[in-house]
């Protein structure tokens, strides 16, 4: 089949290139030129592991091809998925101007029925209001249908999960649609995982309940965690415990300090503007944002206490930049709050990334040191913060780093290690709902 993705960032290149993994003839569209030139020229834009094996298979075998040309990405293209960015606006509601805007030029441009696919993950009603963006500019006669299908991907392990999806969601009420995307996503679906079809307005719904649900997973679990260290219990046991009961399962279930990222916090903050909307009070959702925001201070509160309030000239020592391992992607990652903070207190920052550092270095310049490697971080600081929970971080050398810190103390966001481990190194650690080790 013929596809066009418009936008090709961490969503649009992995749905592209997956796409194209299965024999289709993927062109993928982007505004931003720069992105498209280096994509011709066989670069990835992102770090995303597994990506870039599929990424140089696909374009030497001509089926992956990239244009900042919309007219020219969507000639020829029978579905064409709209993977752009939906920020929140300055009210919380989800920011449709691309996607709308986008739709309006496509109407512009075609003249036989295409599908047009939302990936995109946008409220209740988008669906209605691309047809209506759609009708405006269309020409006379020519149809489309209008699809949503939300996104369900990880980043970290987006290849996998567009491989083998737990779910397709898709959101038609157009029959020659849905028999498309049934024949499309049909590959990803061979071990009987289901492609779930239902109404426009359910599937829109089904992302953002998807996404705030594992958001109230997250907030939960931290509050019990900072429940745990008041009465002196260990937020690990209590997740091993709780977890074995099969309704509630052992995943998500990890305290940490906060969600972060380029979807919880906004998909949230969308589907209670939308409840607010519609006259509806989400209180769950606004007391999972509210903890949310209280826990993205938890380990500089720690930090803060640990010192007794005074950082002025302290140096502290960072592992872990993006929002979360395997990923280089920092939108709304905790590290960039803890860095303010930090900082606003009148401390320094070195940091260590394996791939979130050279987007931080655009973002914050020379605010913060960036070290080669995790040691080098850690030369003269005062502590050691964990932030980001990547592979490299969990088995350290733990007498290295009592060389190179100039105290031995650690504050760990993540919970990496045993506290036995901790108490036999000698050193103070302070981790999420545990005992602190002195
Ligand atoms: P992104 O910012 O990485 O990529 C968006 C791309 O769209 C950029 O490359 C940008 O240059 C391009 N773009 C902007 N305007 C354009 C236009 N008019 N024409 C062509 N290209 C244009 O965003 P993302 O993380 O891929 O997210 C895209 C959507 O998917 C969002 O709605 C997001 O909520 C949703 N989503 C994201 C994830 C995720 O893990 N990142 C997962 C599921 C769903």
């Amino acid at each position: 089949m013929k596809i066009a993705v418009v936008g090709t960032g961490y969503v649009g290149l992995v749905t592209g290139t997956c796409l194209a993994e299965t024999g289709n003839e993927v062109i993928c569209v982007d505004i931003n030129e720069k992105k498209v030139e280096m994509m011709k020229a066989g670069k990835l834009p992102i770090y995303e592991p597994g990506l870039e094996q599929l990424f140089h298979r696909n374009i030497a075998q001509d089926r992956l091809k990239f244009t900042s040309n919309l007219a020219e990405g969507i000639a020829e293209a029978k579905i064409i998925f709209l993977a752009l960015p939906t920020p929140p606006g300055g009210d919380g509601a989800a920011d449709l101007s691309y996607v709308l805007g986008a739709a309006g030029d496509i109407a512009k441009i075609i003249t036989e029925y295409k599908v047009i696919v939302t990936k995109s993950t946008v409220p209740v009603g988008t669906a209605d209001k691309v047809t209506a963006a759609m009708q405006q500019h269309a020409a006379p006669g020519v149809e489309y249908a209008v699809v949503s299908n939300p996104e369900f991907l990880r980043e970290g392990v987006a290849v996998e999960d567009f491989m083998k999806p737990d779910r397709v969601v898709v959101g038609t009420t157009d029959e020659r649609a849905r028999k498309l995307m049934a024949e499309l996503y049909g590959p990803y679906v061979r071990q009987g995982n289901p492609i779930i079809f239902m109404d426009e307005r359910s599937s829109e719904l089904t992302k953002y309940a998807a996404n705030s649900f594992l958001a109230t997973k997250i907030s939960f679990m931290n509050e019990i965690a900072n429940l745990c260290e008041l009465v002196g219990a260990d937020v690990d046991m209590v997740r091993r415990g709780i977890g074995a009961d099969d309704r509630i399962g052992k995943r998500f279930l990890f305290a940490g300090i906060g969600y972060g990222g380029s979807c919880f916090p906004k998909d949230v903050q969308a589907l209670a503007k939308s409840a607010e909307e519609n006259q509806y009070d989400f209180r769950i959702l606004n007391s999972v944002m509210e903890v949310n925001e209280i826990q993205k201070n938890v380990l500089t509160e720690k930090v803060k206490k640990y010192y007794k309030g005074d950082l002025k000239g302290k140096h502290f020592a960072l592992w872990g930049l993006a929002f979360k391992p395997e990923t280089d992607d920092i939108r709304e990652a905790p590290a960039l709050y803890i860095i303010d903070s930090l900082l606003a207190a009148g401390a320094t920052v070195s940091a260590f990334d394996p791939e979130g550092m050279n987007n931080v270095q655009t973002l914050l310049g020379d605010k913060i040191t960036y070290a080669a490697n995790q040691y080098d971080a850690l030369k003269d600081a005062d502590a050691l913060l964990i932030v980001t929970e990547w592979s490299l971080f969990r088995t350290p050398d733990f007498g290295r780093i009592e060389e190179l810190l100039k105290a031995k103390v650690i504050f760990d966001g993540r919970n990496l290690y045993d506290l036995d481990k901790m108490i036999d190194c000698g050193f103070y650690y302070n981790s999420i709902g545990r005992k602190e080790v002195k």
